[in-house]
C-alpha cells in the first residue's frame, strides 16, 4: 500500500537514483516519510531505447546502496492496453493513462444503468463547509458520456495487469494529458465510475487548470488553482467515504517538474485536509544532470553539442510533447552565441532559477525535451555522468531536497 506521501521520481539513464533517496533519507531525518516511485513511461522508454528491467534494476541498487528502510516501487507511467505488457514484470505501481479515451461514447445502456445507480449523487452535495456541489442529472450524464469510456479502459488495462501480474500492485488512474482539465465535479463522478469499475485505485491524476509545461513553472492564476485543488481534495474524501475505493486515495499531481509556483499552495491544502499527495517530478534530475556537466570543460562541450543538436532536431523532440510545451524558437540563444558561453553562463541559462537574469524558460524546456540526443551519444554520455559524479549527485539530490520536498513536504 502507497504511504501518504510519495514522489515520483527516476532518471533518464537510472544513474540518478542514490542521488534522489539521499534527498528522501533527509526528509526522513526530518521526520517525513516519503515513499520513492522510480516512474518512467513507454514514451520515454521508446526515444532512450532503455526498458523497465533495467529501471528496477537501477531502483533496487540504489535501494541497497543507501540502506533505504521504507518500501519503494517502480511505475509503468502513462500506459495504455498497447503498451502495459512489456511492464508487467519489473513494476509494481501501474498509471493507467486513458486521456486518449475522453469524449469516446460508452454503450447508451452503460450510460443509462450509471445515472440511475448514482441518482443519489443529484441534487446539492455538501462536500465540506466550503464546497457543496449542484449536481444535476444533466451533468451526472454529461459526464458520464464524456469520461465513462475512458474509466471503462481503465478497467480493461487494471484486469490486463490483474490476470498477469504475481503480487500486489498500486494502481493509478491518470487523465491528465488532454487539453480540457476535469472539474471537481466531474472527478467526483469519474471516482464513482472507477469504484463501479473494480479498479482499486490509489493515486488518481486529473489534469488541472493551468498550463503544465516540461521544466518550468507554472503558467496560470495560483489562485484559482488552489481552489480547484482544495475542491479535488474534498471530492476524494468524500469518494473514500461513499464509493468503494482504497482509504489512501489521494491526487496525482503529474507536475512535469518544477510547479514550484504552486508549492505553498498544495502545502496549505494538504494541511487543511489532512490529505496524502503523489508527485511526479521526475524530469528535473536530467536538467540536474547537465547543470553539472557545466562544471566541466569536457562537459559543457557535451551539453553544447545536445543543445546545438537539439536546435537543428526541434520539431522531431518537440512533436511528442507538444501539448505541455511552450516554447518561443525567438528566444533560442543561436550555436553561435552558445559557443561563446562559459560553463558558469549555460548553468545560469539552464538552472530554474527565476530570479536569475540570465535564465531561459525557453532553452530549459528544449533541452528538457531532448534527452533522446545523450541517448544517442550513448557511452559519451553515460562516460561524463561518471567521470562527473559527484558534482552531479549533489545538484541532483540538493534539487530535489531543497527545492522540491523542503516547501512541499516539510516547510
Ligand atoms: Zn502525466
Amino acid at each position: 500500500m502507497l504511504g501518504k506521501y510519495s514522489i515520483g521520481v527516476g532518471d533518464r539513464f537510472g544513474r540518478q537514483g542514490a542521488a534522489q533517496l539521499a534527498a528522501l533519507l533527509q526528509a526522513l531525518d526530518a521526520g517525513v516519510e516519503i515513499t520513492p516511485v522510480w516512474n518512467k513511461s513507454f514514451r520515454e522508454h521508446s526515444i532512450i531505447g532503455s526498458t523497465p528491467a533495467q529501471t528496477r534494476r537501477a531502483a533496487d541498487a540504489a535501494v541497497r546502496a543507501l540502506d533505504w528502510p521504507l518500501p519503494y516501487f517502480v511505475d509503468a507511467d502513462h500506459v495504455s492496453l498497447k503498451t502495459v505488457v512489456g511492464f508487467i514484470d519489473a513494476c509494481d505501481f501501474f498509471t493507467l493513462d486513458v486521456a486518449d479515451y475522453i469524449d469516446k461514447a460508452a454503450e447508451a445502456a452503460a450510460i443509462d444503468n450509471f445515472v440511475e445507480a448514482h441518482r443519489n449523487l443529484i441534487g446539492s452535495l455538501r462536500l465540506t463547509a466550503d464546497d457543496v456541489f449542484d449536481v444535476t442529472e444533466e451533468k451526472l450524464r454529461a459526464a458520464a458520456d464524456k469520461y465513462l469510456f475512458a474509466v471503462q479502459e481503465a478497467g480493461r488495462i487494471y484486469r490486463c495487469i490483474l490476470g498477469r501480474k504475481h503480487g500486489p500492485f498500486v494502481v493509478e488512474v491518470s487523465m491528465d494529458e488532454t487539453m480540457t482539465p476535469q472539474t471537481p465535479e466531474e472527478l467526483l463522478i469519474i471516482l464513482a465510475a472507477i469504484a463501479d469499475e473494480g479498479i482499486p485505485a490509489q493515486t488518481v491524476a486529473p489534469k488541472f487548470s493551468g498550463r503544465f509545461n516540461k521544466g518550468v513553472d507554472y503558467v496560470g492564476d495560483v489562485r484559482c488553482f488552489a481552489s480547484e485543488f482544495e475542491a479535488d481534495l474534498a471530492v476524494v474524501r468524500y469518494a473514500v467515504d461513499h464509493f468503494e475505493l482504497p482509504k489512501n486515495l489521494k491526487l496525482s499531481v503529474h507536475s512535469g517538474s518544477d510547479k514550484f509556483s504552486l508549492y505553498p499552495v498544495i502545502r496549505h491544502a494538504l494541511k487543511k485536509y489532512d490529505a496524502g499527495l503523489h508527485l511526479k517530478t521526475a524530469g528535473t534530475t536530467w536538467l540536474e544532470e547537465l547543470i553539472g556537466l557545466c562544471a566541466a570543460a569536457d562537459g559543457l562541450a557535451i551539453v553544447k553539442a545536445i543543445y546545438c543538436a537539439a536546435l537543428e532536431r526541434f520539431e522531431e523532440l518537440a512533436q511528442p510533447y507538444a501539448t505541455v510545451i511552450d516554447i518561443d524558437r525567438s528566444r533560442l540563444p543561436d550555436a553561435a552565441e552558445i559557443s561563446r558561453w562559459d560553463g558558469e553562463q549555460m548553468a545560469q541559462a539552464l538552472r530554474h532559477d527565476q530570479g536569475c537574469p540570465h535564465f531561459n524558460p525557453h532553452l530549459r524546456q528544449l533541452l528538457h525535451v531532448s534527452f533522446k540526443i545523450a541517448a544517442e551519444l550513448g557511452n559519451a554520455y553515460l562516460h561524463a555522468l561518471d567521470l562527473h559524479r559527484e558534482i552531479i549527485h549533489e545538484n541532483v539530490r540538493h534539487n530535489l531536497f531543497e527545492r522540491h520536498i523542503r516547501p512541499l513536504f516539510i516547510g
